[in-house]
């Protein structure tokens, strides 16, 4: 606490982790005397930036840029961008952290990182957001390469941020080399399935939860918050399972529609007309525009939180918990308080953290890393089955270092011991480094 003042949403993610880690490395002396723990907590590099940019009429700009390059015991530094006003280094931190046992779990060879700048894209005219995505890029491009920082898109950085930065990156190396970022456009260098993997994979990993339980997403009612990316194709997945899902929300309010949200009316919303959730209710007379409304209120049996960190607290947990949510699968990013994660372990509903239920959007970045590599481009098929086995292995290995651990069902002990050990195991074989 005292080495990183300030830095609450990093502390929190740290405390989650190492409350899970006393029996491994009781098991494993190793990682004590070769000071992991102390190690793994530190970046092996943090890059602080100013992003200087100008608007359209004319006005200069001076926002701050982050890089936090983890850990590269696994492979290159792999994790997203986050363009939102409320980030500073306590944000990318905790995200950067996550990402490392994130990565892990996924089988593939990459380590953990994560960057961002406080910019705020809304309302900002699509020139403006160029301009700015080339300043970020025209300092951010030293640190980058395919073997070494590959970043990808988070809140606020979808394929349209992607595109002008990858544009930049171009410029400034006079190199084509896809492989540097992740989550781009089909026709140059992008992977089919990469747009969906977040919420498809989040959906499969709560599908195996469900299904560890004797149960499945037929029939269920399901809340997913936000309607960014994650939230569009958790709700798509969802529906091709068989669930309802009768809710979403921004930072604005809430949609709710009991007949089962129309998700193409969403996406042309969302995707194609950058308007705002709100609209969904003047086109649906039947659905409510809650403002400010709380997504947890509304019963539901499956809840998938697929906005921001801490959007769902202790009180929220139980609310959920007594309208029979028998099910919570995180695609956002810690979105639960530590009160929230104990009711939901308390009660002991099926629970899949993040660093676990939203590794697909990594993982499909990872292959689309291989197909650059090997100058391949997959069907849409052959990639989704590889993310649904990726995402069916992450579900059995949690379950199964669960079990192994003494607290059967408990996929945040699962994950975080299972992502933890296979990075110690690196670090101990790359000496003190
Ligand atoms: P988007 O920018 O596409 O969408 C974010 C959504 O969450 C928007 O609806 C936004 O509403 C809402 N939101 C963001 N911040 C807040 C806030 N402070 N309060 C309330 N609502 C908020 O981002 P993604 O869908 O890509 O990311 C969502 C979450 O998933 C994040 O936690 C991210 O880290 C995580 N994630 C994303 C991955 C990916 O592949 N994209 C991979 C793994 C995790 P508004 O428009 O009003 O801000």
């Amino acid at each position: 606490l005292k080495r990183n003042p300030g830095e609450t949403e990093f502390h929190q993610a740290v405390l989650e982790v190492l409350e899970c880690l006393g029996p491994v490395v009781t098991k494993h002396p190793e990682y004590l005397e070769r000071k992991i723990i102390e190690r793994i907590c530190e970046p092996e590099r943090q890059i602080i930036f100013r992003v200087p940019w100008q608007d359209d009429k004319g006005t200069v700009h001076i926002n701050r840029g982050f890089r936090v390059e983890f850990n590269s015991s696994l492979g290159p530094y792999k994790g997203g961008l986050r363009f939102h006003p409320s980030v500073y280094l306590g944000i990318i931190k905790f995200l950067g952290f996550e990402q490392i046992f994130k990565n892990s779990l996924t089988g593939l060879p990459i380590g953990g990182g994560k960057g961002g700048s406080d910019f705020d894209p809304k309302g900002r005219s699509d020139d403006e957001v160029m301009r700015f995505c080339q300043s970020f890029m025209t300092e951010l491009y030293r640190h980058l390469g395919e073997h070494t920082d590959v970043p990808a898109g988070d809140i606020g950085v979808g394929g349209r941020e992607i595109g002008y930065m990858f544009g930049q990156y171009k410029r400034i190396t006079n190199r084509y080399e896809p492989g540097v970022l992740t989550g781009k456009g089909l026709t140059w260098g992008g992977s089919l399935v990469r747009t969906e993997a977040t919420g498809y994979g989040a959906t499969f990993f709560v599908n195996e939860m469900l299904k560890a339980r004797k149960n499945s997403f037929d029939g269920k009612t399901c809340l997913v918050s936000g309607s960014g990316n994650v939230a569009i194709y958790t709700i798509e997945k969802i529906h091709q399972l068989g669930g309802k899902c009768v809710a979403c929300s921004d930072s604005n309010g809430v949609i709710y529609d009991e007949k089962g949200l129309d998700l193409d009316l969403i996406k042309q919303l969302k995707e194609v007309e950058r308007r705002r959730i709100q609209d969904y209710a003047s086109v649906h007379k039947h659905a409510k525009y809650i403002p400010n409304g709380n997504i947890w209120e509304i019963p539901c049996q499956v809840a998938m939180p697929s906005a921001t960190q801490n959007e769902i607290n202790g009180k929220d947990a139980a609310t959920l918990v007594k309208n029979g949510c028998i099910a919570v699968g995180e695609g956002a990013n810690m979105p639960t308080t530590p009160e929230g994660v104990k009711v939901f372990l308390d009660a002991k509903i099926a629970y899949g953290p993040g660093k676990a239920a939203n590794a697909g959007g990594v993982a499909t970045s990872a292959l689309e890393m291989q197909q650059n590599a090997g100058r391949d481009s997959w069907s849409f098929e052959y990639t989704e089955k590889k993310l649904e086995d990726i995402m069916i292995n992450i579900h059995s290995n949690c379950f199964e270092t669960a079990d192994e651990y003494g607290a059967p069902g408990n996929y945040v002990l699962g994950a975080n011991i299972c992502g933890f050990i296979k990075v110690a195991n690196a670090m101990v074989a790359h000496g003190l480094i």
